[in-house]
């Protein structure tokens, strides 16, 4: 009889931080998930709701309107232990653009706010004045050779930190700021970026590289190498 696996994903914030459907990459995530024969569930973790870092295998965190992180910055203070325990515990992570700035040191937003982060990564996001980095973007990941293409609209300017990498080399669009060609940020098992679209749909592979990872912390003594086969190469 095959083994059933099972993977639960915190969604950060779903019903406040989603633009542009980034709660797409959970379907994915799940659509994958089937045919790797992995059950996924998610679960909704928002204001005022306990984020138990044993609990998951992946959180989700989707980008916001300034109005909504900074509502969300308040009571994600109060996660930070628990969202800094399943980081170091090689817990997957997937933040998007106002999400990947709230796991920052801070975020000043259009009008000048100084919106905290919960600082367990090293970038921080300054503001632009009177624009946006916005259309489609398209990097290289260094490590991998892979492609990445997505849709970008953010007002912040992030500047990564210590033991941060880049998601990818900018070859068309901004990504991070506009300068030093990096998009996103890779620590850990913890995937941050500017992409929408959602990212995971257009993105395949990136959706599996989380989904093993999180297979392979979940059940250390197992073999993965069949769902490592699985082709993820289709386009929608
Ligand atoms: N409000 C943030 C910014 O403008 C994040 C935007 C987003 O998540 N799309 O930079």
């Amino acid at each position: 009889m095959t083994k059933e696996y099972t993977l639960h994903i915190a969604h950060l914030y779903g019903d406040l931080m989603n633009t542009y459907g980034d709660l797409g990459n959970i379907l994915v995530l799940k659509y994958y998930g089937k045919k790797m024969g992995i059950n996924v569930e998610s679960q909704v973790v928002s204001l005022d709701e306990d984020f138990k870092s044993d609990d998951y295998d992946i959180a989700v965190f989707g980008g916001g309107q300034d109005f909504e992180q900074s509502i969300v910055s308040k009571d994600f203070q109060t996660k930070k232990d628990e969202i800094k325990k399943f980081i170091d515990s090689d817990g997957c992570l997937l933040a998007i653009c106002g999400g990947y700035q709230l796991l920052g040191k801070y975020y000043i937003d259009a009008e000048g706010n100084k919106i905290p982060g919960i600082g367990v990564l090293d970038h921080y996001t300054e503001q632009q004045h009177d624009n946006r980095f916005i259309g489609d973007i398209k990097i290289k990941n260094k490590e991998t050779g892979e492609v990445y293409h997505g849709f970008e609209n953010h007002q912040g300017v992030t500047y990564t930190g210590n033991g941060e990498r880049p998601l990818g080399d900018v070859e068309q669009g901004y990504g991070n700021n506009g300068t030093d060609q990096a998009e996103g940020a890779i620590f850990k098992n913890v995937y941050c970026t500017y992409f929408h679209g959602p990212i995971l749909a257009r993105n395949n592979i990136i959706a599996k590289h989380i989904l093993i990872k999180a297979l392979k912390r979940r059940y250390p003594n197992d073999d993965f190498s069949a769902q490592e086969k699985i082709d993820v190469s289709e386009s929608y």
